[in-house]
């Protein structure tokens, strides 16, 4: 079985996920949105404490409140960072975001790009569990959700949220394709599935199918 911790980071409140197996200690990071040397610090002290092994970094889209911290995680652990190939229009723009929100005063040097890439249904295993990736475009182009079929949970990034989606009106973003993602991938799974966003509180399949307004 898998663990979880999670992280509120950076001034988007952005949820930073580390997913690990109890037994083998391997993990792996989503979205690690550490902006400041504290906030890494945070991390790397849960990870470290535990003595966790950092197998992977993976993204669930290219916004720059969702990879801010991939260098830094790469940095230290020395892991690939993964992510849907279609993200990297938009690291492109997290580049320029970086400079302007201040997070990176010396610019483009410390965003990463990808550099393994992540296909619909593929499997990532993470010791004796594994999640599955499963593409929900509409927000951004490339945005994948990760679903852990035994834990009962999906990461859905910036695609749904507790009672509300993602915005549609960035780059990449399409309304329709967004509800099309919601309604035919990730309504889908199983009703008492936990979903746990990109930001804000968990929610269940279940919960939102009744009480999702926005789809
Ligand atoms: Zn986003
Ligand atoms: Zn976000």
């Amino acid at each position: 079985m898998l663990k979880l911790e999670s992280f509120v980071f950076n001034p988007f409140a952005e949820n930073t996920f580390v997913v690990y197996d109890e037994i083998t200690l391997e993990s792996i990071l989503i979205d690690p949105g550490c902006s400041t040397a504290g906030e890494e610090d945070k991390l790397f002290g849960f990870i470290d404490s535990h003595r966790l092994k950092p197998m992977m970094v993976v993204n669930t889209h290219g916004h720059i409140d969702h990879i801010i911290g991939n260098h830094a995680v790469k940095n230290k652990y020395g892991i690939p960072v993964a992510a849907h190939p279609d993200v990297n229009d938009d690291v492109s723009q997290a580049k320029r975001q970086a400079v302007w929100l201040g997070f990176r005063p010396q610019g483009e040097a410390n965003i990463e790009l990808a550099d393994r890439y992540l296909k619909d249904g593929e499997p990532i295993k993470v010791g004796g569990s594994s999640l599955e990736v499963i593409c929900t475009p509409g927000h951004a182009r490339g945005s994948i959700s990760l679903y852990a079929e035994i834990e009962g949970w999906v990461f859905t990034g910036d695609a749904l949220f507790c009672r509300s989606i993602g915005r549609t009106d960035l780059a990449g973003g399409d309304y329709e394709q967004l509800r099309k993602s919601i309604r035919e991938r990730l309504f889908r799974l199983p009703d008492d599935t936990t979903v746990f966003p990109g930001h804000g509180e968990s929610t269940t399949v279940f919960d939102e199918q009744r009480y999702n307004m926005f789809i």
